[in-house]
């Protein structure tokens, strides 16, 4: 008999989200360049927040955040009562679309947007609708073209993954101010600590009410398995969202960590600057091997092969060396590997095993 048990509209749509791998069989010292992970693990002031905490475990946790929402409007010079905090960024996006988009509403993403845009926007019951990318890059005009008066929702990440891409400030305000009144454009800036001067949208959000940013401690604040993201936005928008979050949904410890993190600037600042060092000099090495990838603004670099076999034999043999990158051919890259950019003994290994496959190292 036909089970009479039924989720809501949509769920069953959904394809479960596939992490990056973190093991290889029969390999040890593996590499992990999957997930787009700090190689450098977070502040030791982080490690020594969570540590302390450890004390205080049978506390229910602060359901306001005061604490890390005043710590990231001092470091970040924004206003702390329009902060709200997630469990990552994923909770935020998440909320977004649970709180702005139902059955009959369009949420858009783009053609090798984030894997979670369609997700979320699915668990609410609303319609994803994908746009085409132009040479990798999120096309503006196209966003504009597609949405309608159904549109409540645009995704975009900048810089983007996993094409580590980026759209400049003028483009992005183009975008805000060219959709319709009701809908509401989602800067995800899970990476835009790694580009130099970026603002994250931050000025564009404080001169309109249709722009909302995402933020994360997973990427270059190494804190990914604490899972602690931020949003901001307009006053309305956050206090929608804050009405539909959990009231405990952050645990003491991820809260003390990643205020103790976004406080210590001086490690911040090092991890930028040797992620930028390092990215350079791998996709450097790569494009010398015969292995371009546009420039990047992130902490990954998306090497591009010239076919999805060779992508698919080369991940083969940096498996057997013992190096984990990603294949994302659910991206529309099956002839491409993401590689996070590690430290420099990860840069050598990496650059060293492609150098193997493309015959050109012993
Ligand atoms: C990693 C990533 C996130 C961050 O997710 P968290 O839930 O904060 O760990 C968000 N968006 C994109 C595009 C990402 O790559």
């Amino acid at each position: 008999m036909a089970s009479k048990i039924k989720p809501q509209p949509g769920i069953m749509d959904i394809e479960l989200y596939v992490g990056g791998a973190s093991t290889l069989d029969g390999v040890s010292n593996v590499l992990k360049l999957s997930s787009n992970e700090n190689p450098m693990g977070p502040s030791p002031a982080a490690k020594d927040a969570f540590s302390r905490a450890v004390h205080e475990l049978h506390r229910y946790p602060s359901t306001d955040h005061a604490g890390l929402r005043t710590a990231i409007g001092e470091v970040w010079k924004l206003d702390p009562d329009r902060v709200i905090c997630g469990v990552g960024s994923d909770e935020i996006l998440h909320l977004m679309c649970q709180a702005f988009a139902g059955p009959g509403d369009e949420v858009i993403h783009t053609e090798h947007g984030f894997a979670l845009y369609r997700i979320s926007t699915l668990a609410a019951g609303a319609t994803p609708v994908e746009v085409p990318e132009h040479d990798r890059l999120v096309d503006v005009d196209a966003i504009l073209a597609a949405a309608n008066k159904k549109t409540k929702l645009v995704f975009i990440a900048n810089p983007a993954n996993p094409t580590g891409t980026f759209l400049g400030n003028k483009d992005i305000a183009r975008l805000a101010k060219g959709l319709p009144k009701q809908c509401i454009l989602v800067l995800d800036g899970a990476y835009a600590e790694f580009v130099e001067g970026y603002d994250a949208g931050l000025a564009l959000i404080e001169g309109r009410d249709n722009v909302v940013m995402t933020r994360t401690f997973s990427k270059i604040y190494g804190l990914g398995g604490m899972r602690v993201g931020w949003g901001y936005g307009p006053k309305n928008i956050i206090d929608v969202l804050n009405r539909i979050r959990g009231p405990f949904n952050m645990s003491s410890p991820a809260l003390a960590a990643a205020e103790a993190a976004v406080r210590d600037t001086a490690y911040f600042e090092k991890c930028r600057s040797e992620n930028a060092r390092w990215r350079d000099w791998l996709s450097t090495a790569l494009a010398e091997l015969g292995v371009p990838s546009d420039t990047t603004t992130a902490n990954f670099i998306l090497a591009r092969f010239g076919s999805e076999d060779e992508a698919l034999a080369c991940n083969e043999q940096l498996k057997s060396a013992g190096i984990i990158v990603r294949h994302p051919k659910n991206y529309g890259f099956p002839h491409c590997l993401r590689i996070t950019v590690g430290d420099e003994s990860a840069c050598r290994r990496i650059v060293h095993a492609i150098g193997q496959f493309k015959g050109l190292r012993e």
